[in-house]
């Protein structure tokens, strides 16, 4: 197979507590405008120290799991909550670098919210050799806010408006896809249930029922 024809794998971390409806039609959506072959979903490992009790990663992986499975093109990804401790993206990505083979495109995938603050990830000057980025847009965030000049300035070079230069080369361009705007965020989401608010149509049916099975994000007895 010529490198040309190799379709690009696409990569959506996340902390997904919950998964929801946002998320899905981020992959979606930017699966069919990149004409991705797969879109990996990452859940996050749960960190040592964090500002809120979060929600065990097994739950989190079921409900991607659930979330996903009548998708052909979704795939669950568990290297990460497998490893103890904190992941970096940057060491995800080399992983799956290493299994993909140097010619096979990588594309990170990212709202625009997550975007602003990539100058803060862990390496992420490296992490252009690694993959491209597809930063979708993402209500409230507007992407020429960019405050960190390095990062303003890796954005102008690499960005390009032909998505077929994402099937070309392995790593390095960054693509702005343009999405259906969903203001649905997982924080709202554990706001409503926890104030006894329903959050039916925010996320699949089989997600919610889930939460529902498990009391999740409930108010503490
Ligand atoms: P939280 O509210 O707990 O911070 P979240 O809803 O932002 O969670 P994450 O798991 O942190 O969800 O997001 C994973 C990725 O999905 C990030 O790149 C984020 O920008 C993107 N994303 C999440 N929700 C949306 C949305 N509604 N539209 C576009 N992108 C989204």
């Amino acid at each position: 197979m010529s490198a040309a024809t190799i379709k690009a794998i696409g990569i959506l971390g996340g902390t997904f507590d919950p998964v929801h409806c946002g998320h899905l039609r981020l992959a979606q959506e930017v699966a069919e405008t990149l004409a991705l072959g797969e879109v990996r979903f990452i859940p996050g490992g749960t960190p040592p120290h964090r500002d809120r009790p979060q929600t065990p990663a097994a739950d989190r992986v079921a409900m991607v799991k659930l979330a996903i499975a009548d998708n052909p093109l979704f795939v669950l990804d568990e290297r990460e909550t497998k490893r103890a401790g904190l992941s970096y993206t940057f060491d995800t990505l080399s992983g799956l670098r290493a299994e993909a083979g140097a010619t096979q495109p990588l594309v990170l995938i990212m709202g625009a919210d997550a975007f602003l603050a990539f100058d803060k990830w862990h390496r992420w000057r490296e992490i252009f050799s690694l993959a491209h980025i597809a930063v979708a847009h993402r209500p409230g965030t507007d992407l020429s806010a960019i405050t960190d000049v390095e990062l303003a300035r890796a954005f102008a070079q690499r960005r390009v408006v032909d998505v077929q230069a994402l099937h070309r080369a392995a790593a390095g361009a960054i693509a702005v896809v343009p999405i259906t705007a969903l203001d649905i965020s997982a924080t709202a989401i554990r706001a409503a249930i926890h104030d006894g608010r329903s959050a039916r149509y925010l996320m699949p049916p089989d997600v919610l029922a889930y939460i529902d099975s498990k009391y999740l994000f409930l108010k503490e007895k």
